[in-house]
């Protein structure tokens, strides 16, 4: 795994952060959140594969944010921002990790975006959901997307490291195994943006496959106007 990592990634942006505090605290996700996420975690959604489309299209909106503040004259540094879509694969660790130097997350808004239920495709989803009762969840996934909870789908484990753009901003991991809790904890060497790490589950380790990781690149990801790499080279 080692040797397979210093082949496929260059040192920059392959950083290894370092949690410094040893005591992550712990948050309950919101009522809404949990239910959605218990389904997504035991779903048997034929299309797994939207993950990846899901934390491309966060990471993508994150570098166009962090652009357009930057326009707008804000305190929001992007200067020495690289606006690839960094996409790393290791079959041995079982991983699927992204990473993008967009504006990135302060503790406050981990809490706020990741652990609430914001966007509305997936408050539309819950309503459906207990509209419908407890027939097929799968049809409603398909429908609604459930946008970076869909990590859940093929993750038993997803680590969200993450520093804000804005001035002074310093770095946390946020994880989860998606069963009602997660932890958020400070962190040093993490790079100004956001990188997803899915520890996959057996079942869906053909997502730490580079070759599959291309193929459901090229199916949905033409649209996004980033460039994507996966493990170093352009997708
Ligand atoms: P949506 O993209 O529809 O808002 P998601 O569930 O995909 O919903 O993401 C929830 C929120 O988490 C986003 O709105 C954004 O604020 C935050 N987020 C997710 N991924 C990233 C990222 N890579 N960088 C910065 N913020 C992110
Ligand atoms: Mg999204």
């Amino acid at each position: 795994s080692w040797l397979y990592r210093s082949l496929h990634t260059s040192p920059r942006w392959a950083q290894e952060a370092a949690k410094t505090s040893g005591d992550p605290q712990s948050y309950e996700f919101q009522a809404e959140t949990r239910m959605l996420l218990d389904i997504v975690a035991k779903s048997l959604y034929s299309e797994k594969e939207v993950f990846i489309r899901e934390l491309i299209s966060n990471a993508s909106d994150a570098i166009e944010k962090a652009r357009y503040l930057a326009l707008q004259g804000t305190q929001m540094d992007s200067s020495e921002a690289d606006m690839k879509i960094h996409i790393t694969t290791d079959k041995y660790d079982k991983t699927f990790t992204i990473q993008d130097s967009g504006l990135g997350m302060t503790k406050e808004e981990l809490i706020e975006n990741l652990g609430t239920i914001a966007r509305s495709g997936s408050k539309m989803f819950i309503k459906e959901l207990q509209e419908a009762g407890t027939t097929d969840p799968q049809s409603i996934i398909g429908q609604f997307g459930v946008g970076f909870y869909s990590a859940f789908m093929v993750a038993e484990k997803v680590e969200v490291y993450s520093r804000s753009r804005l001035p002074n901003s310093v770095g946390f991991c946020w994880s989860s195994d998606g069963c009602g809790k997660y932890t958020i904890e400070e962190c040093e060497g993490v790079e100004p943006g956001t990188k997803i790490v899915c520890h996959l589950k057996i079942a869906d380790r053909e997502y730490a496959d580079e070759q599959t990781v291309k193929d459901v690149i090229k199916k949905y990801s033409s649209f996004i106007s980033a460039p994507i790499e996966v493990n170093g080279e352009q997708a």
